[in-house]
């Protein structure tokens, strides 16, 4: 059998020059830079709208084994692995009302979770739980973060409605001193720091926009008095109001239906649309819940984890739209099998390309308005930028009260004091919702909004001012005890909650030992760190001409891939399996290597 370029379909040249001039259209100068700091110029909009009552307590002042900051997926498992491995005198500290991080934060219409909930829900068969759906709603999430922490007696002395302002370590006592906005002081010996890696929203410096005078919120904190309804829709106050929102990413893919069926007159504004896949969501089938074995969840995990990771396995259990690019890969290298193409990386390719013809196809089932659906096809190669799954999100652009305005590349250009201007026009609303992500690669301190002094008060944003340097992508020198969690220089996922678990078990892992020796200060030494940067950056290189050649996004550090961390640049791109059996090998040794312990 041979692989006949003319029997495609496609041409792959004419695909790559367009996808090279759309990319350039979007790439910008100021790369990250175009966004702005919500902190310092709107610190209003990260206000809490979930807290009905908002919380007086007095100042606490004692000793602790752990702290762990943020309660949400990173949190909650850390906790959970450190209570099961005997850590009781721990504290969680929290931002929010409450423990569920992103699925706390993220309470717009129709939040939903892309990674298949039985993998996606961490711990299902210690908590004996069994999702749904095969795709969990928010609350659903929710109430299983609550569960998690429940079981591992996590609302134990948490401190919620409490954020962090300083962590210092004192190096005269070996305790991290955890400073709070409501004047506790916390002395620690073991920190975790569980921040969540898409968790500090951010804004388009867009010109205008302190000058924008209507209702105006982010999508992570939606204002129900405003719209009305709740997350599975029914924004009953929109029906008298035009609504603008600004972005096409994961998050607006989802809320757009409801807003197209709710508001007098929706404009979406897009910048570059997203690659929108099938969403097949079903009911949990009991027949097979019935089969299950137990152990059944890890390898359901690992599964999708090493077909995302570009890995074969003889079967695909997950078989969703994130592992069938491994399909489309199998289906081209068997029409190769004579060999009459030699580089995989070409295969690889052509899977893309064939996998987003139909993604492109996709657009005109829905949309029969040429020029709309035109506008709504993405053009670049599948991963680089998040794949999205909506059965809802194309129909509404055959809606009367709903307008694509797309910006060929460009974005919004400005607002006045009630509009949103793209290619010189006016595009009047009463209200303008966000949803324009989250800071990635900005300063770890920035986004973690405190900022952490280690040994002789050094800065972590002094001691990363060259880039980011750690062990495993959790420890670094001169922090000692420091867990910084999240996927910095770690293995990459898909699914984030099999990152954060097995980065829990290894917190949890050295915080035993620290905790059972004489010795328990641990740091991790300058030359394992280098060492680990290096193993990093090879396995990221070979992945650089795919990141340069990606439409810009957080995947790519903006189409600035060599200049900050981004996704691609900043991680082991060896694979996720591989990087989880070096933290295994690692702790099976026993012997805490490159790491000193006093
Ligand atoms: P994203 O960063 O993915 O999307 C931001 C959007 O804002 C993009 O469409 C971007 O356009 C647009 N934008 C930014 N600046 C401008 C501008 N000046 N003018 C017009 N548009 C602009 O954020 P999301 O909140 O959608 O998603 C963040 C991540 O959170 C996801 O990638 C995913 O990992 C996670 N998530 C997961 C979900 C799930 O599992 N279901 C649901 C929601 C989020 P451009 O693309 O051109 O940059």
């Amino acid at each position: 059998m041979s692989l006949d370029l003319d029997e495609l379909g496609f041409d792959p040249d004419a695909l790559r020059e367009k996808y090279r001039t759309e990319r350039d259209k979007r790439l910008r100068p100021e790369g990250i830079g175009q966004y702005i700091h919500i902190d310092d110029e709107f610190p209003t909009m990260l206000d809490d709208p979930h807290v009905t009552e908002p919380l007086a307590r007095d100042a606490i002042d004692e000793h602790l084994d752990a702290v762990v900051i943020g309660a949400g997926f990173c949190g909650l498992l850390s906790g959970a692995r450190l209570r099961q491995a005997g850590v009781e005198n721990l504290r969680m500290i929290e931002a929010a009302a409450d423990v569920g991080g992103t699925w706390y934060w993220n309470q717009y219409p129709g939040v939903q979770c892309d990674i298949e909930s039985y993998i996606y829900l961490s711990l299902l068969e210690e908590l004996d739980y069994m999702p749904r759906l095969k795709y969990a709603y928010g609350p659903e999430i929710r109430n299983h973060a609550q569960n998690i922490a429940h079981r591992f007696d996590l609302y134990d002395g948490a401190l919620f409605q409490t954020w962090v302002t300083h962590l210092a370590w004192d190096t005269d006592a070996d305790r991290w001193i955890v400073s709070t906005n409501r004047g506790d002081r916390l002395a620690a010996r073991f920190v975790v720091v569980g921040n969540g890696p898409l968790s500090k929203p951010k804004l388009p410096g867009l010109r205008g926009i302190e000058d924008f005078g209507g209702k105006m919120f982010h999508t992570s904190r939606w204002d129900y008095e405003y719209t009305g309804g709740d997350t599975a829709g029914g924004l009953s106050k929109l029906a008298d109001k035009k609504v603008g929102i600004v972005g096409t990413g994961a998050t607006a893919i989802q809320c757009i239906p409801h807003l197209g069926e709710a508001a007098e007159h929706l404009y979406v504004f897009q910048r570059t649309p997203s690659s929108v896949d099938v969403r097949n969501n079903r009911p949990t089938d009991e027949e097979w819940v019935a089969s299950l074995e137990p152990g059944w969840q890890e390898e359901r995990i690992a599964n999708f984890s090493i077909l995302t990771s570009g890995g074969m396995a003889t079967e695909d259990l997950v078989s969703d739209g994130w592992t069938d690019i491994i399909r489309k890969f199998s289906g081209m290298a068997n029409k190769n099998r004579d060999g009459a193409i030699g580089d995989m990386a070409l295969l690889a390719e052509l899977a893309d390309f064939e996998k987003m013809e139909e993604i492109r196809a996709r657009v005109d089932e829905f949309v029969n308005d040429p020029a709309i659906a035109d506008s709504l096809k993405p053009w670049y190669r599948q991963f680089c930028k998040r794949p999205c799954f909506h059965d809802d999100y194309l129909p509404t652009f055959t809606r009367d009260n709903v307008t694509l305005v797309d910006t060929d590349g460009k974005g919004v250009e400005r607002l006045t004091r009630d509009a949103v201007v793209v290619g010189g026009e006016e595009y009047e609303v009463d209200c303008l919702i966000f949803a324009t992500g989250f800071e990635v690669g900005t300063d770890y301190s920035r986004r973690a909004s405190m900022e952490i002094r280690g040994i002789g008060g050094v800065t972590l944003t002094e001691h990363w001012e060259d880039g980011i340097t750690t062990l495993h992508g959790l420890m670094t020198n001169d922090f000692p005890n420091l867990f910084l969690m999240g996927g910095m220089q770690s293995g990459v996922t898909p699914n984030f909650t099999e990152l954060y678990n097995e980065q829990s078990r290894h917190v949890a892992y050295i915080v035993r030992e620290g905790l059972e020796q004489p010795e328990q200060v641990i740091e991790a030494q300058p030359d394992a760190v280098a060492a680990w940067v290096q193993t990093v950056a090879d396995t990221a290189n070979p992945h650089s001409t795919f990141a340069r050649n990606c439409t810009p996004g957080y995947y790519n550090n903006e189409g600035q891939p060599g200049q900050g961390p981004g996704w691609f640049g900043g991680n082991f791109m060896g694979g996720a399996q591989a990087f989880f059996a070096i933290l295994r090998d690692w702790r099976e040794r026993g012997d805490l290597a490159g790491m000193e312990r006093r």
